[in-house]
């Protein structure tokens, strides 16, 4: 579903990403991991065509959504305006089945995006993003910022998409034990190239994986 080969973007002469290919088949969920600095949002906005190759391809096999770093709300507007706004390019205008999958977010309809937590507006960006009814997400940080419980249920309804729904996704993560919990697959980027990729439970028994994202675990 997601095909990138040999991937190049720059910011103007600063180069983000070198060289990356990788991969996400219909159905899994792959993590990406890395440390500040690394090129991942580069990835996730190049994914959703907000950034330009340099050189290399980007093939997406289905409609993607985003969930970008920082959630991005508009604050002023109310959960629903804010839910409406993801259904803008697909026409899908009722949010039903997305309280049905997000109950919360029914009863938060008509707050303002602005005055949620944390938690909650990351669940409005979730909500958002699967307005656009997509087979594809990417997710850029789900559990920035947040307390390990609310990451913790936000990942569950992740979990319960991609395995009862076969919604494809990429999580895009610092916190690799995360990742690691949810995640089948993962690639690791450093300074722009990818440094390791693998099955999850190898790449946690790496030392040089281990000692950098796992606290040497
Ligand atoms: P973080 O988790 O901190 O967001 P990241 O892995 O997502 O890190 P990117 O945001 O993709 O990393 O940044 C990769 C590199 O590109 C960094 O060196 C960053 O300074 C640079 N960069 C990112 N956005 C821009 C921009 N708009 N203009 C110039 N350089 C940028």
């Amino acid at each position: 579903m997601i095909d990138v080969n040999d991937l190049v973007v720059s910011y103007g002469t600063a180069t983000a990403l070198e060289h990356v290919t990788l991969n996400v088949g219909k159905g899994e969920m792959v993590a990406l991991l890395g440390p500040n600095g690394a090129g991942k949002s580069t990835l996730a906005n190049t994914l959703a065509g907000l950034l330009k190759p340099s050189s290399g391809t980007v093939e997406i096999g289905g409609r993607l959504a985003l969930i970008p770093e920082g959630r991005q709300l508009f604050p002023d507007l109310s959960v629903a305006d804010n839910l409406a706004l993801g259904g803008w390019r697909s026409g899908e205008r009722d949010p039903s089945f997305v309280y049905d999958l997000l109950p919360r977010l029914a009863e938060l309809a008509r707050r303002r995006a602005g005055v949620l937590s944390g938690g909650e507006q990351q669940m409005v960006a979730f909500g958002r993003a699967m307005m656009s009814r997509p087979s594809v997400l990417v997710v850029d940080e789900l559990s920035l910022g947040l307390a390990p419980n609310v990451t913790a249920d936000l990942a569950a309804h992740l979990v319960e998409l991609n395995q009862s729904r076969g919604l494809t996704v990429l999580l895009i993560e610092q916190n690799a034990r995360l990742a690691f919990d949810l995640c089948s697959r993962a690639y690791v980027v450093e300074s722009g190239r990818l440094v390791a990729e693998g099955e999850c439970a190898e790449l946690a028994d790496d030392p040089r994986v281990a000692g950098a994202y796992l606290g040497g675990a």
